[in-house]
């Protein structure tokens, strides 16, 4: 175990300095596993939020002139410190998220780590200049950056925001989720001990609607890039439309998952369940929507209900599923739950009841809900829990129909015979990412969505490409 009350959480990092806040009110961070009070969390102003900015604002002006060997070296310093200090990372995402340590090594720790890097060997394209006709075109970077980022991939969201910007020479105000801030502070010490000039980095703390709607409104932010929930994110917007900042939204989503009459119905539906269960739901490319065509369909359902009940629960060991994030997010699910049995939906596996032996903590069973209909609520919205819903198709046009029948664009999977085959259907999904008979997550490509699953990409050179700004140079002929 590591000692995570040596963070300075009574805090806020500012130019370089813990600082105090101007208010002084304190968030608990409860440990959904136990239900106890990890720590307190202090909580910004948006008078914080002006020093904050004033600091970034102040530092951009030689930030901006590092060479790009400088930011690439930073990076690599910021790499080998999660490294280094990869053990409280883990602790830090696991003890206030609830997910199982050894499953938050590889999905929230390891990947973060991986990109902090891709972005030092990427930090060089800034300094690249291409032409066009008599044109040189310039990669500047856009200025100071506000990053909102949500409670379920807490560190991934951190890194796909501050990675990119510190290699495209942006300075930058962090706001975590008031759930889950413990390893934005692990993050800001190994920033702080790598010696990134004073007013790069600031980490501001706070409530959604007091630090997160002070930089998504300030005059002086340039952009402001959020990560959460599709409600938040057209506030986070509203508020930045009278300055023309630029608005990053990464937001929810309720992707489908087609598998195909020739697929190897055991490994899809398997890795479909698993892949709605992991983090305990509250993953928002989660493939909650699984089209099974409808002559193989009850066999689809039992493959289902039997992933769902060998799932392992707990908070540690070699458990599958942790907890829900909070007492709230098991509210929620439940009365999905309660919808789906509702408006008609066959309960197959789970419920809304607690797990027999896990009183304590804010679990949740895994959950198949079969004869589910595209227009069920269970079906459109997105429920943030393990619930997957299994809905019938006739042919392969009806399957594809009721994939893109959704607000939401964000993720999607195929599984077909063979990945080659899966493709043609791959073309005629609107979403921003397709897995393909299981393939994985890659931190090399860009990740984002279409529709009302948000406007930005993340990850990738993609990823990179949201802190530039160009500049076209009309040379002489
Ligand atoms: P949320 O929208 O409630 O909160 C996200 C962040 O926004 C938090 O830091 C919160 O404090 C802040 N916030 C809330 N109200 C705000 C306001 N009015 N102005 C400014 N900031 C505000 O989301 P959540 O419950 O923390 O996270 C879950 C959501 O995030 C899900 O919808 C999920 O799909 C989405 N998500 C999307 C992606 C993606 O990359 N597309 C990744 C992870 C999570």
């Amino acid at each position: 175990m590591t000692d995570l009350s040596k963070l300075h959480t009574d805090k806020l990092y500012i130019n370089g300095q813990w600082q105090n806040s101007h208010g002084g009110d304190l968030h608990a961070v409860i440990c959904p596993a136990t239900e106890e009070k990890i720590c307190d969390v202090v909580q910004g102003t948006a008078e914080d939020v002006d020093l904050a900015v004033q600091a970034a604002r102040e530092a951009f002006k030689t930030w901006r002139t590092t060479t790009a060997a400088e930011r690439a070296a930073f990076l690599n310093a910021i790499a080998d410190g999660m490294e280094a200090r990869k053990e409280e990372l883990i602790e830090a995402v696991s003890v206030a998220l609830g997910c199982p340590a050894h499953i938050t090594e590889w999905l929230h720790v390891d990947g973060p780590i991986y990109a902090t890097r891709y972005y030092a060997k990427r930090a060089h394209l800034m300094e690249e200049t291409e032409k066009a006709g008599h044109s040189l075109i310039m990669r500047e970077p856009v200025g100071v950056c506000g990053f909102i980022t949500p409670w379920n991939y807490p560190l991934h969201q951190f890194v796909g925001k501050v990675a990119p910007a510190i290699a495209a020479g942006c300075t930058m105000i962090a706001k975590p989720s008031e759930m889950t801030p413990l390893q934005d502070y692990v993050m800001a010490e190994i920033i702080d001990s790598v010696g990134l000039p004073a007013g790069v980095f600031n980490l501001v703390p706070g409530a959604g609607p007091i630090v997160g709607a002070a930089l998504s409104a300030h005059p002086d932010i340039d952009m402001v890039s959020f990560t959460g929930s599709t409600r938040a994110g057209v506030e986070v917007a509203r508020a930045a439309a009278p300055t023309v900042k630029r608005v990053c939204q990464e937001l929810g989503g309720k992707s489908p998952f087609i598998i195909t009459p020739d697929a190897d119905l055991e490994a899809a539906v398997r890795w479909g369940c698993e892949d709605v269960f992991i983090n305990t739901g509250q993953t928002c490319t989660a493939l909650t929507r699984m089209l099974v065509p409808a002559d193989r369909y009850e066999e689809a359902v039992e493959i289902a209900k039997r992933v769902a009940e060998e799932v392992k629960l707990g908070k540690g060991g070699d458990a599958f599923m942790g907890p829900l994030s909070s007492a709230r997010q098991r509210e929620i699910v439940r009365s999905y739950i309660d919808k789906g049995v509702s408006e008609g939906a066959r309960l197959v596996a789970g419920g809304a009841e607690a797990p027999e032996g896990l009183e304590q903590g804010f679990y949740v069973k895994p959950t198949v809900f079969a004869d589910v209909t595209n227009d069920m609520t269970i079906a459109r919205e997105e429920i943030f829990g393990p619930v997957t819903c299994l809905i019938p198709y006739k042919d392969l046009d009806e399957a594809i129909a009721i994939a893109n029948d959704s607000e939401y664009g964000l993720s999607s999977g195929v599984w077909a015979k063979d990945a080659e085959s899966a493709l043609p259907v791959v073309r005629r999904l609107e979403a921003g990412l397709c897995f393909v008979n299981g393939g994985e997550f890659n931190y090399d490509a860009p990740f984002g969505g279409f529709k009302r699953s948000g406007n930005g990409r993340e990850f990738g050179e993609a990823g990179l490409d949201e802190f530039i700004e160009l500049k076209s140079v009309q040379m002489p002929a």
